[in-house]
């Protein structure tokens, strides 16, 4: 989808309709990706957070690749907070953007290190004030983490595309698509939403042309672009997560 392209109106649909709307689409496509989950390696908080960050412009593939080697070599934040810069770039080159990268993690570590004694922080707040963690890697790290405090919900290209086709917000701005979900969304869906639209982004609901004749009856008997958001090419056609 493009920024031009105009979604049918979800015409006149109440607060209370479309949270009932979201529930059905959110049980089908817990039917529908029943083995739903986030597609990232790691073995501690630390490390998703690791991945998380090499994971903004490359695909969760590339970062799986090369985080066996980095986190052998760095396995916390203790760690990763002596090591030399040289040497995580050259870890961590293959994931792109590789020396901003590496200067977040070593100033991410050595921040865990001095604020939080080496462990990650289990909020959203004191996550987003880590180096190279926006609030989207925050929501992911504390969703797959620390469940009991989730505030947000992770919003990336795949999430704000299928969210949008699915009348679920109409905006194209994160902050008000993560608001969005939130509002219509029940608090106990949070964790897996970002995973689920991300499976059905990818399988089905792709950019730039959705197909929607594959597309389960449970959901696309629930989305108001269903048949018509095809071959809109536009901002959104990246494979790769982005922010
Ligand atoms: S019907 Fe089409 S636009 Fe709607 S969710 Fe399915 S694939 Fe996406």
């Amino acid at each position: 989808m493009s920024a031009k392209e105009t979604l049918p109106p979800v015409g006149g649909e109440r607060v209370g309709a479309r949270r009932e709307r979201a529930a059905r689409i959110v049980a089908a496509l817990h039917e529908a990706y029943p083995a739903t989950r986030i597609a990232l390696d790691s073995g501690s908080p630390f490390q998703l957070l690791v991945a998380v960050i090499l994971s903004a412009q490359c695909t969760d593939e590339r970062v799986n690749q090369v985080t066996p080697a980095l986190f052998e070599a760095y396995p916390d934040a203790s760690a990763m907070a002596q090591a030399p810069l040289e040497h995580l770039e050259q870890l961590v080159q293959p994931t792109g953007f590789f020396r901003q990268k590496a200067k977040n993690l070593l100033a991410g570590a050595q921040r865990l290190v001095e604020v939080y004694g080496g462990e990650v922080p289990d909020t959203v707040e004191e996550l987003a004030t880590i180096p190279g963690a926006a609030r989207k890697t925050a929501n992911v790290v504390v969703a797959e983490c620390f469940p009991d405090n989730i505030s947000g919900i992770a919003v990336d290209t795949h999430v704000q595309r299928v969210a949008r086709r699915l009348g679920l917000t109409r905006s194209w701005e994160t902050p008000k698509i993560e608001a969005d979900l939130l509002r219509f969304v029940e608090r106990g869906e949070w964790r897996w939403l970002t995973h689920l639209l991300i499976d059905h982004g990818r399988a089905v609901c792709k950019a730039p042309r959705p197909l929607c004749e594959v597309c389960p009856e449970p959901i696309a008997g629930e989305c108001p672009s269903r048949g018509r958001a095809a071959g809109v090419r536009g901002r959104d056609t990246r494979g790769a997560r982005s922010g």
